[in-house]
């Protein structure tokens, strides 16, 4: 399950000054090991000025999204996020190591509860694809969200953040 492999850009959205969603195609052959629960993430992998470098990204959207996005905030100097920001386009490939990470939930569509959390800057991410799955899945649940962004940054997933 850690191998990496290469995918496909499929779009870039410009969310903010300082931020990207990049989505990825999943060729049919490759569904499986990039299914993927609420919260969990992906670490991608490429060549930057001759340096292999990998760094993971939250997936934003929820299991049913037909594509896999990530968000991609640049941080001052940051060299990977820096990149994705300003060189990655539409068509490239990049390695992509298969879903990961524990910070999820079941949802089941019989149940009804509070969900709370509690997110500052890009750590939105991963608590969108808790939010959309837990409205889309539990009809009687409902979600409160404190987010704290700090001015003049905005948040890294503009107009999505608001659901
Ligand atoms: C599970 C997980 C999920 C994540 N999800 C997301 C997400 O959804 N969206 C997101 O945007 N990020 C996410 N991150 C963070 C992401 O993985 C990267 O850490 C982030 O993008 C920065 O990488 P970078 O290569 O741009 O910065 P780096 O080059 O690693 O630098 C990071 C910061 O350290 C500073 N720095 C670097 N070297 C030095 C030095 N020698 N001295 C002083 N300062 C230095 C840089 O200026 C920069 O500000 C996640 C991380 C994890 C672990």
């Amino acid at each position: 399950m850690s191998d990496f492999h290469s995918l496909t850009v499929a779009s870039i959205e410009r969310t903010t000054r300082d931020a990207v969603i990049v989505a990825f195609t999943v060729p049919p052959a490759l569904k499986a090991s990039y299914q993927f629960r609420p919260g969990q993430y992906l670490t991608l992998r490429t060549q930057i000025n001759g340096e292999s470098l990998r760094r993971s990204y939250s997936i934003c959207v929820a299991p049913h999204d037909p594509l896999l996005r990530v968000a991609v905030k640049r941080l001052n100097d940051g060299v990977f996020s820096s990149w994705a920001n300003e060189h990655l386009k539409v068509g490239d490939t990049i390695e992509v190591m298969p879903p990961d990470g524990n910070f999820t939930t079941e949802f089941k569509p019989g149940n009804q509860r509070h969900y709370a959390a509690f997110a500052v800057g890009s750590g939105i991410t991963p608590i969108l694809s808790l939010i959309k799955s837990a409205l889309d899945i539990e009809a009687q649940s409902s979600f409160t969200l404190f987010l704290e962004t700090v001015p003049p940054a905005p948040s890294c997933c503009g107009k999505r953040s608001k659901i």
